[in-house]
C-alpha cells in the first residue's frame, strides 16, 4: 500500500509543470522530477545525494547554506527570497531566473524540504521589453516636448505683440481669434512644460531644493492663489491649519505645486457655488494636507487610475473641462520624491477628498492645535 502511494506521488511529481527538488535536513538532494533535467540540463541520477547548493550560482552558495539552516529551524510553506531576483545554475553554467516556493514535509525520521522551481525567463523578458518600451516612450515625449517648446514660445510672443499693437478697427470676431490663439498657446506651453517636468522626474533628473518651511505658509499661499478662480465659480475656500508652526523640510515650490494642483482640481470638479476645504494637521508620524470638495466625486473604478498620466474620466472630457490628465501624475511623483504618499477617497455624488502625507522624519513639529481662518 505504502509503495503504491509512493509511486503515485512520484507519478504526480513527474507530471508537474515546474521543476521539483526534494532535499533532506542536511541539504542533500533526495528526489528530483523530470522538469529539473529539462530546465537545468542535469542528469538526475547524478544529482541524488549532492548538496542542493550545486543548483545555485556560486556567488549565492554560502548565503544559501545559512538561509537553509534558518529554514530548518522554522520550516513552513513560503516563497523563497520574495522580492529578490533568484536564479538557478544550469549544468552548462548558464543561469536561469526562477521563482521558488518551499514547503516542509515530515518523513519517517527527517524533515524534508520540497522546492518548487518555476522558470520565469519568459516573464522577465516581457517585463524588460515593457520597461524598454516605457523608456523609449518617455524619451520620445521628452524630445517632442522639448522641440515643441521653441515654436510655441514664438507663437506666444508673436500673438502678444499682435494683441498689444492691435490695428484700429479690428473686428470683434478677429480680436476673439487673436485672444483664442493666445489662450491656446498658454495651454500648449503648460502641457509641454508638464510633460517635460514629468519626463525629468521619471528620468531621475529632478533635484529637490529642500528647505525648512512652515507648511501652514504653503497651504495658505496655495489657497490664496486659487481663490480668484474659485470666486469665478462662486466657491468658498475654508482653510484649517494648526495654531503653531508645523515645520517640514521640503521643496516648497514642488509641494506648493502639488497643493495647487489638488486645489485647482477641486475648483474645476467641485460643485458650482460649493465649498472647498483645505486642512493641514499632524497624523502620527506625518503631516497631512487634505483637500475636500463637494463635486460629483470619483467612481471606485477610476480612483486607482487617476494618478496615471493622461488619465481623464470620459465624463470630464465630454464636459469640456480643461485639463490634460498630467496634474495628478506629476503630484504623485513629486510626493514620492519627498518620501510621502498621496491618495483619494470618494463616494460618487459626495465629493472627493485628496490627502497628501509627508513623513515626520523630515518634519520638526512645533504645535498641533488647529485654528480656522
Ligand atoms: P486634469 O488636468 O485632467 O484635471 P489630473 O491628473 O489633475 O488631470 O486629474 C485626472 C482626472 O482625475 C481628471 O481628468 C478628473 O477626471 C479626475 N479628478 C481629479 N480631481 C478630481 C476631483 N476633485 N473630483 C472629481 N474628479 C477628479
Amino acid at each position: 500500500m505504502r509503495a503504491l502511494v509512493e509511486s503515485q506521488v512520484r507519478g504526480l511529481l513527474e507530471l508537474a509543470p515546474d521543476a521539483i527538488v526534494i532535499t533532506n535536513s542536511a541539504g542533500r538532494i533526495v528526489l528530483v522530477n523530470r522538469q529539473v533535467e529539462h530546465m537545468l540540463g542535469y542528469d538526475r541520477a547524478a544529482l541524488i545525494g549532492q548538496p542542493v547548493e550545486m543548483l545555485l550560482p556560486e556567488r549565492f552558495r554560502m548565503a544559501h547554506r545559512d538561509h537553509r539552516a534558518d529554514y530548518q529551524r522554522a520550516p513552513r510553506s513560503r516563497s523563497m527570497g520574495s522580492g529578490l531576483d533568484l536564479s538557478c545554475r544550469c549544468a552548462d553554467g548558464r543561469e536561469v531566473p526562477v521563482e521558488i516556493s518551499l514547503s516542509p514535509m515530515e518523513a519517517d525520521d527527517d524533515t524534508l524540504v520540497i522546492s518548487v522551481i518555476r522558470d520565469v525567463s519568459e516573464r522577465k523578458r516581457i517585463e524588460e521589453a515593457h520597461r524598454q518600451l516605457e523608456r523609449e516612450k518617455d524619451e520620445f515625449l521628452a524630445n517632442i516636448s522639448h522641440d515643441l517648446r521653441t515654436p510655441l514660445t514664438a507663437i506666444k510672443a508673436s500673438i502678444g505683440v499682435v494683441l498689444a499693437n492691435e490695428p484700429p478697427g479690428t473686428s470683434p470676431p478677429l480680436r476673439r481669434m487673436f485672444v483664442n490663439i493666445d489662450l491656446a498657446a498658454d495651454r500648449m506651453i503648460k502641457l509641454v512644460d508638464d510633460l517635460l517636468e514629468l519626463a525629468q522626474i521619471q528620468a531621475g533628473l529632478t533635484q529637490l531644493r529642500l528647505d525648512q518651511v512652515d507648511l501652514r505658509t504653503l497651504v495658505r499661499q496655495a489657497a490664496q492663489t486659487i481663490e480668484p478662480l474659485a470666486l469665478e465659480r462662486g466657491q468658498r475656500i475654508t482653510v484649517s491649519v494648526p495654531s503653531r508652526r508645523l515645520l517640514a523640510t521640503v521643496d516648497p515650490e514642488r509641494i506648493g505645486r502639488v497643493l495647487l494642483n489638488l486645489l485647482s482640481n477641486a475648483q474645476k470638479y467641485g460643485r458650482e457655488g460649493g465649498e472647498i476645504q483645505l486642512s493641514l494637521h499632524r497624523r502620527r508620524s506625518a503631516a497631512v494636507v487634505q483637500v475636500v470638495d463637494d463635486g460629483d466625486g470619483i467612481p471606485p473604478g477610476d480612483q486607482e487610475h487617476i494618478f496615471n498620466r493622461f488619465y481623464r474620466r470620459t465624463r470630464d472630457t465630454e464636459g469640456g473641462r480643461l485639463g490634460h490628465g498630467l496634474g495628478l501624475a506629476i503630484a504623485r511623483t513629486l510626493v514620492d520624491l519627498h518620501g510621502g504618499t498621496i491618495w483619494v477617497e470618494s463616494t460618487p455624488g459626495y465629493g472627493a477628498t485628496f490627502s497628501v502625507s509627508l513623513p515626520l522624519a523630515r518634519i520638526e513639529r512645533a504645535g498641533n492645535k488647529e485654528t480656522r481662518s
